[in-house]
């Protein structure tokens, strides 16, 4: 059988280091707030090429901090609107509602899935504080055009760079692009932990500093609390495991970039549309969606030939029935790719053999 995602395989590669972390870990005493939680921000730094990095425990969380620093700031209030892709995970919508901001949700362009770039300006009202871009699927989402927007609106640009951590835009790594960007090392992402851990990055001082703030009970000071924060701390075992997999994250992802070059290449079915590669953005393939008419069938089809398929994602967050006052929306097109797209396996221990039977059996159909 041809699995999605083997996390298993993925981690025995790294297995004696992550086993040597963890027992220096238990070792150590000390659980929250370490050295290895300072090691992985630092390293994260390093990755990104400049910046500051804060770990929090979950990329929601990272989400959530940012526009919660921002309130705090003075910069955003209640009710203040937030233009983001209708065509996303709904961690990027919760992170806006769930600090009474006003999701605006705007379509995806069909050829990239992510925001579509064009429709902004219109969507911008007097109540706009910022864009949030989420490079889904791995694929780079940004444009002079972006920067140019924010510039003349004053608008903060917002990353949800949870598919994307490694890519980047005219040489510069995604996370960086924007005012902030909020990372998820869920297990299952390109940098997974062994559990659930998150950061964000920014070039901003005082945001990273409030976060940090924000994220240990709106305290920096032990017993101080400035903030009504929250509790959303990476734990010290989860940095190290982090530590260790961040080393072989560059190599990762010339894996998956040969994967999807193969698949590009060598798929060849006419019910088939293949996502597109980009030009100046360098994709780091999370996800490498294709889409087709009749999606269940093939999917029932590769099933039955032992190639394990995902839907990324079956109902958009505005169908969703905690957004209930938006169910009603007209997203023509973000309905239309959730309704067409299906996820084929892609990971950097997916064997030779394995492609070529997926392969063989898409060609087939
Ligand atoms: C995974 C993901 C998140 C949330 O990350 P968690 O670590 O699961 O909380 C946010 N946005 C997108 C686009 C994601 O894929």
């Amino acid at each position: 059988m041809v699995k999605f995602l083997d996390l298993q395989k993925i981690n025995a590669q790294y297995a004696a280091e992550l086993k040597q972390v963890a027992a220096d870990v238990i070792d150590s005493g000390w659980y929250l707030l370490g050295e290895q939680v300072k090691q992985f921000e630092n390293n994260l730094e390093v990755f990104q090429e400049g910046g500051s990095a804060v770990a929090v425990a979950n990329g929601l969380d990272a989400l959530r901090l940012i526009f919660k620093a921002y309130i705090e700031l003075g910069l955003m209030e209640e009710g203040d609107e937030i233009i983001v892709p209708a065509n996303t995970y709904i961690a990027s919508i919760l992170a806006i509602t769930d600090n009474k901001l006003k999701p605006v949700l705007v379509e995806p362009d069909f050829d990239t899935y992510n925001l579509d770039l064009n429709l902004i300006e219109s969507k911008i009202t007097s109540k706009t504080k910022a864009i949030m871009v989420v490079h889904l699927y791995g694929s780079v989402c940004w444009n002079e055009g972006l920067e140019l927007l924010a510039k003349k609106y004053s608008l903060k640009v917002i990353e949800d760079n949870a598919q994307a951590i490694g890519a980047r835009w005219k040489g510069i790594r995604t996370g960086n692009l924007g005012d902030a960007a909020g990372f998820s090392f869920y297990p299952g992402k390109n940098l997974g932990a062994l559990g659930d851990s998150g950061a964000v990055t920014t070039k901003d001082p005082e945001l990273a500093k409030t976060i940090r703030t924000l994220a240990n009970y709106g305290s920096s000071q032990k017993y101080v609390n400035q903030y009504q924060g929250l509790n959303s701390r990476m734990d010290e075992m989860q940095a190290a495991f982090l530590n260790v997999k961040l080393r072989y994250l560059d190599d990762e992802t010339l894996q998956r970039q040969k994967i999807a070059a193969y698949y590009l290449e060598n798929i060849k079915n006419s019910k088939i549309i293949l996502p597109k590669a980009g030009e100046v953005a360098e994709h780091v393939w999370h996800l490498f969606v294709i889409r087709t008419n009749n999606r269940n069938e093939l999917q029932e089809f590769l099933s039955k030939n032992g190639v394990q398929t995902l839907i990324h994602y079956p109902t958009p967050p505005h169908l969703q029935e905690c957004y209930i006052d938006f169910n009603d929306f007209s997203l023509p097109i973000t309905e239309q790719i959730h309704n067409e797209v299906i996820s084929l396996p892609i990971s950097p221990v997916m064997t030779d053999e394995e492609l070529e039977l997926v392969i063989n059996f898409l060609n087939e159909y």
